[in-house]
This record gives structure tokens, sequence and C-alpha cells, in this order.
């Protein structure tokens, strides 16, 4: 049978078992604990040989039906869903990092994520060291023995810096090294992790594919092709499990015992945000290339940066990995910080908030906001300059977006 199309697995994505009453949506499963016929059914689930639920925060109904849905769009050997993309994040690393290893990375991250790994994980004894991405030399030099992972933003925020990832993940599997990406701004429906050679894949579900900033989560995918048998802190699992070794230590061991589990109502939401989620990303996408073309005729702006812009340098890159709508995110500089300000307070449907990849549109300014703690030093160092602003566009009419920028360009 010739493989369905990305909405169509979405949505006819199978029930693990079928539904008393035979729902066609997944029902909520709000509830702890799962009862058990016999005592020999429920040693079966506590080791693993039955596929039964025994307790929520270890695996649910609904939230293993999201797993599956993104099983099924993405051909992931394994997905574990969370509270958060943070979530995601902190229980892979804690996965796979002892002390004294090291995480190869760039600087253009998502903020808590350089948090998390220069402060919490670094009192761990685990070092990141930051290189150029996108000059794979400089990341093969960069690669020690002490190194288990290259880690990526598949398009950086808010510099919108994008990769080879092909060319990371051969790097990555010559050294042994696992490669790692955050794939939040390229969701499913335009990038297939596992064609460029990504291991494991990181998404921050709060994002397009709650439906619309509905609610908070986060999903760890593996892909199964990373020999965990060379790999110091896994290769005694390696031997039970296979491919399944990380699945496995992340699943009985971390994921378990940090207790960062999917909400049941927060996985029906994304499981909803999910079936739509192709349909909400093309329209905002296609506006967003729209718009970064009209604001390069507007004279008070000195420079758009969209990777969907045929002058980008991250064109032929982006398209090559996400096809021609790289994203619906793009960046534009004032020639004066003061001058972002008076068109910030101008603006009426575009929301002024943090958040990215909503059905509304949203505006920033990041040094002001994201970034304040940092220097002005420090800022240029990490492309964040004093006249950016970043607009994540959403699915409202694209003239009426052109409109209420044009007004407030004014
Ligand atoms: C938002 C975001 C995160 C963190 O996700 P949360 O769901 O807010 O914890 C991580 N990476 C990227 C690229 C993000 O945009």
């Amino acid at each position: 049978m010739e493989r369905q199309g990305f909405s169509t697995r979405v949505i006819h994505t199978e029930y693990a078992k079928k539904d008393a009453h035979n729902a066609l949506q997944m029902p909520i499963y709000s509830n702890a604990a799962f009862e058990f016929d016999t005592a020999e059914q429920m040693e079966n689930a506590f080791l693993g040989r039955s596929p039964d639920h025994a307790y929520s925060r270890i695996s649910n109904p609904t939230v293993e039906n999201f797993e599956q849905r993104i099983r099924s769009i993405t051909g992931a050997m394994g997905v574990t869903a969370l509270s958060s993309g943070m979530a995601a994040i902190s229980n892979v690393f804690f996965t796979i990092a002892k002390s004294g290893d090291n995480i190869i990375t760039s600087r253009h991250l998502f903020g808590n994520t350089y948090s998390f790994l220069t402060s919490t994980l670094n009192a761990f004894g685990v070092e990141t060291r930051f290189c150029d991405l996108t000059n794979v030399e400089e990341v093969a030099n960069a690669i020690n023995k002490k190194t288990i992972a290259v880690f990526l933003e598949t398009i950086t925020n808010p510099q919108l810096e994008i990769a080879d990832i092909a060319s990371l993940s051969k790097i990555s599997r010559e050294h042994g090294v696992l490669l790692i990406v955050d794939s939040t701004l390229t969701p499913p429906n335009i990038f297939a992790a596992l064609e460029f050679g990504v291991d494991i894949e990181i998404i921050s579900s709060t994002k397009m594919i709650t439906g619309g900033a509905t609610s908070m989560g986060g999903l760890v995918l593996d892909y199964g092709k990373f020999d965990w048998s060379k790999f110091a802190k896994l290769s005694d699992l390696a031997q039970r499990f296979g491919p399944f070794a990380f699945n496995a230590k992340l699943r009985r061991e971390i994921f378990r015992n940090l207790g960062a589990c999917l909400s049941p109502y927060h996985a029906y939401l994304q499981s909803l945000g999910l079936e739509t989620l192709s349909l909400r990303f093309d329209k905002a996408a296609s506006n967003c290339l729209l718009l970064a073309e009209y604001l390069q005729t507007e004279g008070k702006i000195t420079d758009v940066n969209y990777p969907g812009l045929k002058t980008s340098a991250f064109y032929e890159v982006g398209k090559k990995q996400f096809g021609s709508y790289p994203g619906a995110m793009l960046t534009f500089n004032f020639s004066r910080r003061e001058e972002c300000f008076v068109f910030l307070n101008k603006l009426k449907i575009i929301s002024r908030a943090s958040n990215i990849y909503d059905n509304r549109s949203l505006i920033i300014h990041p040094a002001s906001t994201i970034f304040c703690d940092y220097t002005p030093e420090k800022r240029a160092e990490l492309g964040v300059s004093d006249t950016l602003i970043r607009l994540s566009v959403g699915i409202e009419e694209v003239e009426d977006l052109k409109n209420e920028l044009h007004t407030a360009l004014i």
C-alpha cells in the first residue's frame, strides 16, 4: 500500500485497544490509576510484558494515542509526550549524559535551553561546547572523546539560521556521537527528521501542535538508528534492548522518576491540534512569505529576514530540508530602537506576546524582553540587535495583517 499523506495518517491512527463505545475521538482518560483483574496481570504490566496501563505518570490511554499519532506521521520508533518542551529537553539530556561528558551546540539557542545546558546540566558536570553549526569543519574539530552529542535547532530563534542537518548527521555518525535536533520551528508536516539522519528529535508541542496555544507539551522522538552498544552510559541496556536502549532508559527510569508527564486533557487538545496542523501551518507559513515580501517594500524597515526569501543566505538549505515554507516566523530591523517601540504600540490585531506559532500573529522586541538580562555586547554576540523585531505569523487573512503593518509603519 502506498504511504498515506500526513493528515490521513494523523486522523486514522488506530487506537491501541478498541474503545468500549466506538468513540471516534479518543476520550480523555482523566484518572491516575488502572485496576487489574488478577495479580498475574498486574505483575506482567509492571514487568513491561503487557502494554496495560497501571499509573498515569507512566502511561495513559489518551496520552498514548497522541504518541501513536506522532509515531505514525514521523516513523519514529519511540515517542514520549511530556508536560512541556523544556521537560522534553531535560529528559533527553538526563537520559544520555553523565558527569565528564560534553555536548556540542550553537549559542543560537532558545533561551531556556541555553540556561538548562549552561547552568542546570553544567552543575552535574556536563560541559557545553559552542561552535558555529553552519560550519561543519568547526563542528568536527570541536568533537573529542568526551563528546556524546551534537545538538541543534532546525531554525534558530530569533537569528533564523539553518544548519545542514545531513552533513552534521554524517559527521556525528563518523564520530559515534548522537545528532539531536529541536525541530519546534519546523513541525513534522514539513520536516522529516528520519530522512536527514537525526537520532533524537525534540518538539515543543506547545507551539504549532496545540492548535492555538491551548496548552503546554513536549515530545521526544527516538528514530532507533543509533548503535547504543558503543555509547558508554547505555551500553549495558543495549545488550538487553538493542535499538530500544534509549527508549528503555527514558521510559523505565528518567521520565518515570522526573515525573514531567503530559496531562491527558492536554494530550486530547494536542491530538485535535495535530489533525489540523498541516492546514494551519500552510496558511501561517504562506502568510509569512507574503508578509516578508511585502515588508521588503516598506522604506522604514532596513532588512527583512525569512529563510523562504530568495535573498536569504539560508534559502537553499531551507528549501532542501523544509520545502518552500521554512517556518512561519520572520524578523526585521528598523534603524533605531525607538522606532521599534512606536511601531509595536500602534498594533491592534497583532498581539504583543512572547509565544510563537499561535493561531494569532504575535510580535516581540527580543532585546528588551527575552534577552533583557544580557549586556548589549552579549546580545550582539547572540545575534540579537536592539533594532530587531520578531513576528510569528498567524492564520488571519493576510490582507488584514498587511493593512495592520502598513498603518503602523506610516
Ligand atoms: C518554546 C520552545 C521550547 C520550550 O518549549 P516549552 O513548551 O515552552 O517548554 C524549546 N525550543 C524551542 C525552539 C521553542 O520555541
